[in-house]
């Protein structure tokens, strides 16, 4: 170790004890944790008035603006290992000012590996092979898409509950490994929802239509942002009932059932984008994740 690195970890040290009796109350919770493709929540909680907290996790950079609740400040932060993580170690770092001077928290969140199983469809052919002008439409849907779940600028409307978007059981998990015809194909990074066609379809939570739109392999889809990198995503509609723009409380209806784009028949194929990672929502509905 290099004279210079001693003399900065000493400081390091140094400055860690000076700030920490004024910033005894405050801690940063996630679980130690996670499998691959899966979201959680981390949160920064303190005893005093905390200001803005940056969040690191990997590539993503979040912030959140903590709000007083029973008498504390909480800092909730939505984030999520991708399917395609590497099992390991992540570090996990909160930034943030307070009464007693900026403070860095850290933890390291395992990403752990899990085996999805296999899944084989039957479609039309041309949903397995699209020809060049359905490719170059789905190319510029992607682009579009990818715009809209990048934009992570809004704040934070999701928070006290999250609604299951219809009530229909699980016809297809996330993470499944899929075949189209035979045909290898990217994995389903969705949850499947059974419903009937016409079923009405509600937003995750409180939010802002960001994309209504007619994709090839989606269908008729809508795309709904909470704000702080979280954005749900509705596709195979029948129906879209929204516009762009339209701000939703959590349950308005959006649309409903169908089965247009790539599907063998109609249910809904929900989506959930944090910081544009997707991840399997269903830890949303089974309390797993609580954010408030
Ligand atoms: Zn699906």
């Amino acid at each position: 170790m290099t004279r210079l690195r001693l003399l900065v970890l000493a400081l390091a040290a140094l400055a860690a004890l000076w700030a920490g009796p004024a910033w005894a109350g405050v801690r940063l919770e996630c679980p130690g944790e996670v499998g691959q493709g899966l979201p959680f929540l981390a949160r920064v909680v303190a005893d005093e008035a905390i200001g803005a907290v940056r969040v690191q996790f990997g590539a993503v950079r979040a912030r959140c603006v903590p709000r007083e609740r029973n008498g504390r400040w909480e800092a909730p932060v939505l984030l999520g290992v991708g399917l395609d993580a590497a099992p390991g170690p992540v570090r996990l770092v909160a930034l943030l000012d307070g009464p007693g001077g900026p403070l860095a928290l850290e933890r390291e969140v395992r990403v752990a590996a899990r085996d999805f199983p296999e899944q084989r469809l039957k479609v039309a052919r041309e949903m397995v092979h699209p020809g060049p002008e359905a490719l170059a439409r789905h190319e510029l849907e992607r682009a579009e898409v990818r715009r809209v779940l990048a934009d992570t600028s809004r704040p934070r409307a999701w928070g006290r509950e999250f609604v299951r978007p219809v009530p229909g059981g699980v016809s297809s998990a996330f993470g499944l490994r899929r075949f189209f015809n035979g045909e290898p194909r990217a994995p389903h990074r969705g949850l499947d929802l059974r419903g009937p066609q016409g079923q009405p379809v509600r937003a995750l939570a409180p939010g802002t239509v960001v994309l209504a739109a007619e994709h090839y392999f989606a269908g008729r889809s809508v795309y709904v942002d909470h704000g702080q990198g979280l954005v749900s995503m509705y596709f195979h509609l029948s129906r879209i009932l929204v516009r762009p723009g339209d701000t939703l409380g959590a349950g308005d209806v959006l649309g409903e059932v169908g089965s247009t784009g790539r599907v063998t028949g109609p249910h809904l194929h929900f989506g959930l984008s944090v910081y544009g990672e997707l991840v399997d929502p269903t830890p949303l509905f089974t309390g797993t994740i609580r954010p408030e």
